[in-house]
C-alpha cells in the first residue's frame, strides 16, 4: 500500500513536497471524532455558527497569496486563476454563512392541527475532490455542509492536497471546533473508498470522472447513502451564423484552453453553422496563437500545463495522427505541457469529439440549422454546461430549453457562480451544489405534525 504521495510541481516536475497517505483504519478513526465535533457544532446557536464561519472566511481572504501559490505549485493554476478560486473560497463561506441563520423549515396548512417541517443536519459528510479545482471544489461541497451543521472530512486528490490540508489548519485557526473539518490526504482506492463504506459518513459528495462516479454510486446503494456527483462533460460550443461571429471567435479559445482543458465545463465540441464556418475558423486561427501559454507562475498566463505525465499521455492518445487544424505552441523541456489544439475534419462520432480529453483539445463540427445544432449538441451521454452565440433572443431561448444540459450561458461561456445552482443532466452528474438551495442539499427534511383538536 503506499503509504505517502509525492507532490509536483506539473511545470516543472520538480518535488514539492510529501503528504502522508491516511489508511482506511485512520478513517473510521477521524470519522469518530468527526461525529462527536459535529453535536458540539449543531448545538451552537445559528449566529455562532455563522459568525465562525465568517471568520473562517477573513482567515482564507488574509491567506489568498499564500493559497493560490499553493495551487499554482501543485496544479500548475496559472497564478490569475489561482487567485480567482481563493477569493471563490472565501466567498462561498460567506454564502453559507449567510445562510445558517435563514436555514428555516416551513408550515404547512393541514386540517386537525399544525405541521412543521425541520431541516436537520445529516451528520458527517464525505467530499471527496478533483485535482483540476482542488480548492473551489472542496469548498463547494464543506461551506455550505458545515453551514448546515455538520462536520467535513475532506479526501483531496493524490496529486493536490496542499491547499485543502491549508484550509483545515485555517479552520481550526478561525475557532471552528477540532476536528469538524479534517482534510484526509490519501489514495482514492484506499481513503475515499473508506469515506464511501463508512457507516458513520451520511452523504458523499464526489467530484471527478465517471468510471469512479459510477462505483461510487453503486457502493452508496448499499446503505442508501445520500450522495451528489459531479462528473464528467463534453459541451457543445454553439455558433449560429446570425451571432457576433468576431465575439464568438474572441471567446472561444479560453472557453476550452482555461485551466489547460481541465475543466469539466469546457466548451470542447465548437458546433458552427456551415454558412459561417469559413469566416469563424479564419478568426479562430489567430485568437488561438495569441494565447500565452507557460509559467503559471507568470501573471500574463494564461493557460500552464497539464496535472501529470499520465494526464498528457492520455490527452495526447485522443489526437489522431496528422490530424487537420490549428494548434497553438507550448513549452519544451520539463512540465507536463501539451499546445491548444483545434481539431477541424473529425467524424462527430470519433473519441476526440465525444469523450471527455481533459486536456487544452476541442473539435470543430459544421451544423446546417436550429434542428441539426440542438441534435448535435445533444449526441452526448453527458449534460453538464454549454453555450449559444447568436443575436435572436428567441432562438436564445428555444435552444436553452432544447438542449439537455444544467448549465447554459447566451453570448458568454459562464457556467460557475456560488449564486446560482451548478449539476449536470444525464451521465455529468446527480444533485445540485452551489446557489440559493446548497444548505438544503446538507439537510434531512423531518415532518412533524402537532394536533390542535383533544
Ligand atoms: P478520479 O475520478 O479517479 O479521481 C477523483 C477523486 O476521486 C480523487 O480524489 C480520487 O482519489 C478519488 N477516487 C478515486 N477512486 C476512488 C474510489 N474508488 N473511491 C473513492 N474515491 C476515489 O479522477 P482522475 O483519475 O484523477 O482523473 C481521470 C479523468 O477523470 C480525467 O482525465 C478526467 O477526464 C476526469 N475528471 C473529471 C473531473 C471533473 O471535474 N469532472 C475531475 C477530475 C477528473
Amino acid at each position: 500500500m503506499i503509504n505517502e504521495h509525492r507532490v509536483l510541481n506539473p511545470a516543472t516536475e520538480e518535488l514539492v513536497a510529501t503528504v502522508p497517505a491516511t489508511t482506511a483504519a485512520e478513517v473510521g478513526a477521524a470519522v469518530t471524532r468527526a461525529a462527536t465535533a459535529q453535536r458540539t457544532w449543531a448545538a451552537l446557536a445559528p449566529a455562532d455558527r455563522a459568525r465562525l464561519l465568517r471568520r473562517f472566511a477573513v482567515l482564507v481572504d488574509g491567506h489568498a497569496e499564500r493559497l493560490a501559490r499553493l495551487e499554482v505549485t501543485e496544479a500548475g493554476h496559472t497564478l490569475g486563476n489561482a487567485r480567482w478560486e481563493a477569493a471563490n473560497v472565501r466567498d462561498l463561506l460567506d454564502y453559507a454563512a449567510g445562510g445558517v441563520e435563514r436555514l428555516t423549515g416551513r408550515q404547512i396548512p393541514v386540517p386537525g392541527g399544525v405541521d412543521l417541517t425541520f431541516l436537520e443536519p445529516l451528520g458527517v459528510v464525505g467530499v471527496i475532490a478533483p485535482w483540476n479545482f482542488p480548492m473551489p471544489v472542496a469548498a463547494w461541497g464543506a461551506a455550505p455542509a458545515l453551514a448546515a451543521g455538520n462536520a467535513v472530512l475532506l479526501k483531496p486528490a493524490e496529486t493536490t492536497p496542499l491547499t485543502a490540508l491549508h484550509l483545515a489548519r485555517l479552520a481550526l485557526d478561525a475557532g471552528l471546533p477540532e476536528h469538524l473539518f479534517q482534510v484526509l490526504p490519501g489514495a482514492g482506492d484506499v481513503a475515499g473508498a473508506a469515506l464511501v463504506e463508512h457507516p458513520g459518513v451520511a452523504k458523499i459528495v464526489f467530484t471527478g470522472s465517471t468510471r469512479v462516479g459510477k462505483q461510487i454510486m453503486a457502493r452508496c446503494a448499499d446503505r442508501v447513502k445520500r450522495l451528489t456527483l459531479e462528473l464528467g462533460g463534453k459541451s457543445p460550443n454553439i455558433v449560429f451564423a446570425d451571432a457576433d461571429i468576431e465575439a464568438a471567435a474572441a471567446a472561444a479559445p479560453m472557453s476550452f484552453l482555461d485551466n489547460a482543458g481541465q475543466d469539466c465545463c469546457a466548451r470542447t465540441r465548437i458546433l458552427v453553422q456551415r454558412s459561417a464556418y469559413d469566416r469563424f475558423l479564419e478568426l479562430l486561427v489567430p485568437a488561438v496563437a495569441s494565447v500565452v501559454v507557460g509559467d503559471p507562475s507568470d501573471e500574463k498566463t494564461q493557460m500552464g500545463p497539464l496535472i501529470s505525465l499520465a494526464q498528457l499521455e492520455r490527452v495526447r492518445g485522443f489526437v489522431p495522427d496528422g490530424a487537420d487544424g490549428i494548434r497553438g505552441s507550448s513549452p519544451t523541456g520539463p512540465g507536463f505541457w501539451f499546445p491548444p489544439t483545434v481539431l477541424t475534419g473529425i467524424a462527430p462520432d470519433a473519441p476526440v469529439a465525444t469523450e471527455e480529453v481533459f486536456g487544452p483539445v476541442a473539435v470543430v463540427l459544421p451544423f446546417e440549422d436550429e434542428g441539426d445544432a440542438v441534435r448535435l449538441a445533444n449526441a452526448t451521454e453527458y449534460g453538464l454546461a454549454g453555450s449559444i452565440w447568436t443575436r435572436d433572443v428567441g432562438r436564445a431561448l428555444r435552444v436553452s430549453q432544447a438542449v439537455r444540459a444544467g448549465n447554459l450561458s447566451v453570448n458568454s461561456h459562464s457556467a460557475v457562480r456560488y449564486w446560482t445552482p451548478f449539476g449536470g443532466y444525464a451521465q455529468s452528474g446527480l444533485g445540485r451544489e452551489l446557489g440559493p438551495d446548497a444548505l438544503t442539499a446538507f439537510t434531512e427534511t423531518k415532518n412533524v405534525f402537532i394536533g390542535t383538536e383533544a
